[in-house]
C-alpha cells in the first residue's frame, strides 16, 4: 500500500456543536487523518460542515500538556494525584465539603462526566459541580423540568423535515448547527410549501433563507410568544381536549398573557402590529409547527420564561410529540445532553433525578452504597466563581473548558483563581488562558484519543471512538477522576478499568427502581459486553427491556412526569420595554462564527478555517459608524464598567442601529485583547442561573493608531507588547495583525529577526533582507526570502493596511522565481494576473468573495449558477447564505 493510502476506518462523532454529526475517521499509512461524513448516522447522513470536515486538520500535537505539572514543574502521576486527593480531602475535612468545587463541559464524555459526578456529589458530599453547558442551555432544562416534570426533548431531528413550519428563534442555526440547517433547507428545496421563519434581532446566514423574518428586540421573544397565546385563544386555535386531558393552569397562564396587552407587546418586541399578526396567523393555521430555539432564547435574564413562553404555545394547541410538531431545543455542545443526563449540574441528580427529592436522593445513596450524598443544590457556575472569589470555596478542579475565557465577567473569573488556594486543570493544552492559573495541570485525552459516549440534541447516544494512541503521559478524564476517588479513600465506587464499565453502571442507575416514572432509562444496556460498547450504533433514549416503553416521541397523548402526569402551563407576566434595555448608548450580542469553535483551541490550527473571519470584530451599523466616526477596517474599542476590548469594525448594514455583534471566540492565546465575555455582566436568570450574554450594554469608541501592519511569517509573531495584535494560522506559517498607537522604535528590525528566525538554512543559503517604500500610499513593506522560498513579509502604514489579505496568507506556498514576482510581494500586489480570491466564504471549496462577484459580474444569478462557476457552496452547504448575501448585494449595486 503506497504512503497516504488509507489503512482503516473509524466510526465516530464530531466533537463540536449538539448536532452530533457521525464521522467515519480514515487514517493514512502517512500518519494523516481523513474525516467524512458518516452515511449512515441518523443526525447527518453523511453531510458534514466546514468544522467537521477540517477535523483532520487540528490533530497535531503543538501546544499539547502531555505530562502532569505541579507549579509548572513536570512530575509524575502519583505525585500529582496524591496531591490532588491529600489537598481536596484535607480541605473538605477543615472546611467541610461546600469548599471545594468541579467545573467541567460540554466536551466532556459521558463516562467522565458519571464519575465527576458520582465523586463530588456521592462522596465528596458536595453538589458543587457545574459546567459551561450552563451558560448554553440551562435555561432549556429549567423550562422543560418546570412543564414537563423533567428535562425532555420530545421530538426528533425528522420533524424538522416533516413540519410545515419550522420557526427558529434566538439561533443562527445556518452557522452554529449546520448541518442540521442543511436537512431544514434540503427538505425545503423537496417541498416550497415548507416555511421557515427566523426570530432574532440580528439579520444572519439563517435569515438568508427564511420566508419570514422578524428582527425582534434582543429578549422580546417572551412577549412574542405570550401575544401568540392570546391569538391562538381569540381565534380559537386552542386544542381544549389536550389541554383538558393533559395539562393544569392553563387559565392562569392565558390570563397573564391577556394581561400584556398589544401596545406593550409590540413595545417590547419590537415589532409592527403587521408583523406580528402575519406571524401569529401563519402559526396558527399550520398544525405541523416545530419551534427550533437555541442561546438567543437561553442566554438571557429571562432565559426560562421564554422557553415557557415557547412550551406554553405547543401544549395549547396539543402540537407536542407527533410527527412534524414540538418544541425543540437545540443544544449547543457535542455532549451537553450527556452532562444533563448524568446529573453533572449543581441543581441535578444522577439519571434525570432531582436533588430536592427525598426519595430521588435515596435511591441515588443506595445504588451508590454511599452515606455521604449531597443533599441540596450546590453552586451554579457562576455563584461558584464568585465563591472562588470571596474565598468561600477553597480548592476547584476545572476540566475541559477555560472559565476565565467563557464565564461572564472573566476578568473577576481570573483574579479569583489567581487568589484561590488550589486549582486543578484537566485540559489538552500546555497554556490556556485558565491554565496559567493552575497549581496542578493534568493532560488530557483529545478526540481521537478518548474513548465513549456523547449525547446530541435528539436524545441520540453515538459512541466517540479512539484511532490514536494516548499521547506520552496523557490520560482519559474519567481515570483521572476515578483515581483521586481512589486515592480518597473510595476504592470499591471507583474500580473503574474501562469506559464500557463506567456506560454500564450509568444504564442500571437509569433504570434503577424506576418503572417509568422517570424519562431518562437505557437500562437495556445495563449488561452491555465489552465488544457490545464497541460495536454500539447510535440510539435515541429512552431504551429499555420493554419495547412499549422505548418511544421516539414524548407527550402526544401526555403522560408528562410530574407526579399528577400533568404539563405545567407558565405565566409569563407582563413587562415593560424599560425592564429588557440598559443605560448605555448600544447592546452587545455575542455568539459564535461559522468556522470557530469555542476558543479556537482546536479549529485555530486549521489554515482553512481560520481564512474565514481571521480577526474578531464588532458589526456595527453604517449609521452608528458614522455617528462615531468609526470607518470600514478601523479598530473600535468596546467597553463598559466591567471593561475594554479592541476589534475590527466590521460596518454592515446587517446590523440593526443601536446594537452590536461580537463573536466570543478570540482568547488571550489568539488576541491582545478580545475576549468579548469580560464585557457581560455575571447578570443570570433567577431560576435557571444561566448568564444573559446577548442584552448587555456597552459603548463603542474609534481606535486611533499610529502604526497599523500584516505580516506573515513562518514563524509565529510574538506582538505582546503592541496595543493590538491577533494571530492565526495560514498555509505553511502565521498570519498576524496588529496596531499601535505610536510607531515602536525597532519595529523593522523585530519583524526582520522573525524573517531571519524563520530560516529553515539547510540549503545554507542566507536569508535575503528587502524592504520597499510606496512614497504614494505610505505602505513600507519588509520581506525575507531564502532562495526561491519566502521567510515573511511584513506590511505596515500609518493607517489600517489596505493589502488583500487572502493574497498574502498564501505568499508562503509560492516560489519567487525572479525579481517580478519578489516586488509584487514588496508592492503589496499580485503579479500573477489572476483573481485574487479575497475574503474565503466557502472554505469547502476554497472559494473567496472575488472569485463569486466575479462568476455574479458575468451572468450567475442564483445558488446554483453561483455553484456550477466557482464550486463554492457545493460542500458542507454552510456558506450558501453568504453566498445569496452576495448575489443580493451585487444585484441591488447593478440596480443603482
Ligand atoms: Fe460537527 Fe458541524 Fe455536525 Fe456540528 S454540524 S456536529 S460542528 S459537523
Amino acid at each position: 500500500m503506497s504512503a497516504g493510502s488509507c489503512t482503516e476506518t473509524t466510526r465516530s462523532t464530531c466533537p463540536y456543536c449538539g448536532v452530533g454529526c457521525g464521522v467515519l475517521v480514515n487514517k493514512q499509512q502517512d500518519g494523516s487523518v481523513e474525516v467524512k461524513g458518516d452515511p449512515d448516522h441518523p443526525a447527518n447522513f453523511g453531510r458534514l460542515c466546514s468544522k467537521g470536515m477540517a477535523l483532520g486538520e487540528t490533530l497535531d500535537m503543538e501546544g499539547r500538556l502531555l505530562f502532569p505539572k505541579v507549579h509548572g514543574q513536570r512530575k509524575s502521576w502519583d505525585e500529582a494525584l496524591d496531591l490532588v486527593a491529600n489537598t481536596f480531602a484535607r480541605t473538605i475535612a477543615e472546611h467541610g465539603p461546600d469548599s471545594v468545587a468541579f467545573y467541567g463541559s460540554g466536551q466532556m464524555l459521558t463516562e467522565d462526566y458519571y464519575v465527576a459526578n458520582k465523586l463530588m456529589k456521592g462522596f465528596m458530599g458536595t453538589a458543587n459541580i457545574d459546567s459551561n453547558s450552563r451558560l448554553c442551555m440551562a435555561s432549556s432544562v429549567a423550562g422543560h423540568k418546570i412543564a414537563f416534570g423533567s428535562d425532555t426533548v420530545p421530538g426528533t431531528y425528522e420533524d424538522l423535515e416533516q413540519a410545515d413550519l419550522v420557526v427558529l428563534v434566538g439561533s443562527n442555526a445556518a452557522w452554529c448547527h449546520p448541518v442540521l440547517f442543511q436537512r431544514i433547507l434540503a427538505a425545503k428545496a423537496s417541498r416550497p410549501s415548507l416555511k421557515l421563519v427566523v426570530i432574532d434581532p440580528r439579520q444572519s446566514a439563517s435569515t438568508q433563507h427564511a420566508d419570514m423574518h422578524l428582527q425582534v428586540r434582543p429578549d422580546g421573544d417572551s412577549a412574542l410568544f405570550a401575544g401568540l397565546l392570546d391569538y391562538l385563544s381569540k381565534n380559537n386555535f386552542l386544542d381544549q381536549g389536550y389541554i383538558s386531558a393533559h395539562t393544569q393552569d392553563f387559565g392562569l397562564a392565558l390570563t397573564a398573557a391577556k394581561s400584556w396587552g398589544a401596545e406593550a407587546i409590540e413595545a417590547v418586541c419590537g415589532l409592527e402590529t403587521e408583523e406580528l399578526e402575519g406571524f401569529y396567523k401563519l402559526f396558527a393555521r399550520t398544525e405541523k409547527v416545530v419551534t427550533l430555539y437555541s442561546q438567543g432564547v437561553n442566554q438571557s435574564s429571562s432565559g426560562t420564561a421564554k422557553v415557557g413562553a415557547i412550551l406554553n404555545c405547543h401544549l395549547a394547541t396539543g402540537r407536542i410529540g407527533r410527527v412534524g410538531m414540538g418544541p425543540f431545543s437545540l443544544t449547543g455542545q457535542p455532549n451537553a445532553m450527556g452532562g444533563r443526563e448524568v446529573g453533572a449540574l449543581a441543581n441535578m441528580l444522577a439519571a434525570h433525578m432531582s436533588i430536592e427529592d427525598e426519595s430521588h436522593r435515596q435511591t441515588v445513596s443506595d445504588f451508590w452504597e454511599t452515606d455521604r450524598l449531597a443533599f441540596e443544590t450546590g453552586l451554579k457556575a457562576v455563584e461558584m466563581f464568585d465563591a472562588v472569589a470571596s474565598g468561600e470555596i477553597k480548592a476547584i478542579w476545572i476540566m475541559a473548558t477555560s472559565p476565565v475565557d467563557s464565564m461572564p465577567n472573566g476578568d473577576l473569573v481570573e483574579t479569583a483563581l489567581k487568589n484561590c488556594e488550589f486549582v486543578v486543570t484537566s485540559d489538552i493544552l500546555g497554556d490556556t488562558d485558565t491554565l496559567r492559573h493552575a497549581h496542578v495541570a493534568l493532560p488530557s485525552l483529545g478526540w481521537g484519543e478518548k474513548s465513549g459516549t456523547v449525547t446530541n440534541s435528539e436524545r441520540r447516544i453515538s459512541r466517540q471512538r479512539a484511532f490514536l494512541s494516548e499521547p506520552e503521559e496523557a490520560r482519559a478524564d474519567w481515570w483521572q477522576l476515578a483515581q483521586v476517588g481512589q486515592r480518597m479513600g473510595f476504592e470499591d465506587a471507583f474500580s473503574f478499568d474501562n469506559p464500557v464499565q463506567i456506560f454500564r453502571e450509568h444504564a442500571a442507575l437509569s433504570g434503577y427502581q424506576n418503572n417509568g416514572e422517570r424519562d431518562f432509562d437505557i437500562s437495556a444496556y445495563d449488561d452491555v459486553s465489552e465488544g457490545a460498547y464497541e460495536a454500539l450504533t447510535p440510539f435515541q433514549w429512552p431504551r429499555t427491556r420493554e419495547p412499549a416503553r422505548n418511544k421516539e416521541r414524548f407527550f402526544s397523548d401526555g403522560g408528562f412526569f410530574h407526579k399528577n402526569g400533568r404539563a405545567r402551563f407558565v405565566q409569563i407576566e407582563p413587562q415593560t420595554l424599560g425592564e429588557a434595555t440598559h443605560n448605555y448608548a448600544f447592546t452587545l450580542n455575542t455568539g459564535r462564527i461559522r468556522d470557530q469553535w469555542h476558543t479556537m483551541t482546536r479549529t485555530g490550527k486549521s489554515a482553512r478555517l481560520s481564512a474565514h473571519l481571521g480577526e474578531p470584530f464588532a458589526e456595527i451599523h453604517p449609521e452608528d459608524a458614522l455617528a462615531l466616526g468609526i470607518r470600514h477596517a478601523n479598530l473600535v474599542e468596546v467597553s463598559n464598567g466591567l471593561g475594554k476590548i479592541l476589534v475590527r469594525a466590521l460596518i454592515t448594514s446587517r446590523q440593526s442601529k443601536g446594537e452590536v455583534f461580537v463573536p466570543m471566540h478570540w482568547s488571550d492565546q489568539f488576541a491582545s485583547n478580545a475576549r468579548v465575555d469580560r464585557l457581560v455582566p455575571p447578570k443570570t436568570d433567577g431560576t435557571s442561573g444561566q448568564p444573559a450574554f446577548k442584552n448587555v450594554g456597552v459603548k463603542l469608541r474609534p481606535y486611533v493608531g499610529a502604526l497599523y501592519g500584516f505580516v506573515v511569517s513562518r514563524k509565529k509573531p510574538e506582538l505582546i507588547d503592541l496595543d493590538y495584535w491577533v494571530v492565526s494560522r495560514c498555509e505553511g506559517g502565521w498570519s498576524a495583525e496588529f496596531a499601535h498607537t505610536h510607531r515602536p522604535a525597532n519595529i523593522t528590525e523585530r519583524l526582520q529577526d522573525l524573517f531571519k528566525d524563520s530560516a529553515p538554512n539547510q540549503s545554507g543559503a542566507r536569508p535575503e533582507l528587502v524592504s520597499m517604500v510606496n512614497d504614494g500610499s505610505g505602505l513600507a513593506t519588509h520581506a525575507g526570502f531564502q532562495e526561491e522560498t519566502l521567510l515573511g513579509a511584513a506590511f505596515m502604514a500609518d493607517r489600517p493596511v489596505g493589502v488583500s489579505r487572502g493574497w498574502a496568507r498564501g505568499l508562503l506556498g509560492f516560489r519567487f522565481h525572479n525579481s517580478m514576482s519578489r516586488h509584487g510581494v514588496l508592492a503589496g500586489l499580485p503579479s500573477n494576473g489572476s483573481v485574487e480570491p479575497g475574503a474565503l466564504i466557502c472554505s469547502c471549496m476554497n472559494v473567496g468573495v472575488n472569485q463569486i462577484a466575479l462568476a455574479i459580474e458575468q451572468g450567475a444569478s442564483s445558488l446554483d449558477q453561483v455553484a456550477a462557476a466557482t464550486n463554492a457552496g457545493t460542500g458542507c452547504g454552510s456558506c450558501r447564505g453568504d453566498i445569496l448575501r452576495i448575489i443580493e448585494d451585487l444585484q441591488v449595486v447593478a440596480a443603482q
